[in-house]
């Protein structure tokens, strides 16, 4: 580790801050994958998946809970095992943390940065290149959507009228539905809710169907 620091100050590598590089985060898990959903469904990207939610949805397929501490530079040390230039910031929650350190220390080496959020935290301007809001008032009536610009906005269609929507969509490039998966469920259940969501977005102008595609593919 110390050896990597080194190196970072003392080749045309970027100079970085050791407070940035010393920065601690909750990291679930580090894995280089294709992205198998919504816009940049089929683009290979790292994942960081940061521990803790303020949400508890109850299809959540990611025990966010579960979590090693690392700091920014192992995280970087361990991006930089792979041969991806793109970095998705998912969870959990990753805006419930401070990412400043990790996007200086990330963009210095020409990463391009994306985040899935489910948009109660106000995303700074100049954080990310792209942003993912995925809300989840449909749940959570009292829950607050705070990030209503971005790139795309991709909803868990439960049944919930899409109106709700009409005045969040008009902050978004692209506008995702996508049906409600959970592992547990039986492949009818799972099936019934393709088939609603599908005709849901036949009826619904301006919304693209967003299938989870990874986990036919059993990946991550
Ligand atoms: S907001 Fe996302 S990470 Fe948090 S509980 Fe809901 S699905 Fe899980």
């Amino acid at each position: 580790m110390a050896e990597f620091a080194s190196c970072a100050i003392a080749g045309d590598e970027p100079v970085d801050d050791p407070a940035d590089l010393a920065k601690e985060y909750p990291i679930v898990e580090i894995f280089h994958s294709v992205q198998g959903e919504a816009f940049h469904a089929g683009i290979p990207h790292v994942f960081i998946r940061f521990g803790t939610c303020n949400l508890r949805c109850e299809w959540c397929d990611t025990d966010f809970l579960t979590y090693s501490t690392m700091t920014a530079l192992d995280i970087l040390g361990e991006v930089m095992k792979y041969d991806c230039k793109r970095i998705i910031f998912t969870g959990g929650e990753p805006m419930l943390h401070d990412l400043w350190p990790l996007h200086r220390l990330l963009k210095g080496r020409n990463y391009n940065l994306s985040v899935e959020t489910n948009g109660t935290i106000e995303i700074p301007d100049g954080l990310l290149d792209w942003v993912c809001v995925s809300p989840k008032d449909q749940m959570y009536p009292d829950v607050k959507i705070k990030q209503r610009t971005g790139d795309e906005l991709k909803c868990v269609y439960v049944g919930q009228d899409l109106t709700m929507y009409d005045d969040l969509r008009q902050g978004f490039k692209h506008a995702f539905l996508q049906p409600c998966y959970m592992d547990a469920e039986s492949i009818e259940w799972n099936g019934k809710n393709f088939a609603e969501t599908e005709a849901v977005v036949k009826t619904n102008l301006g919304w693209r169907l967003s299938l989870q595609t990874h986990k036919w593919m059993g990946v991550d």
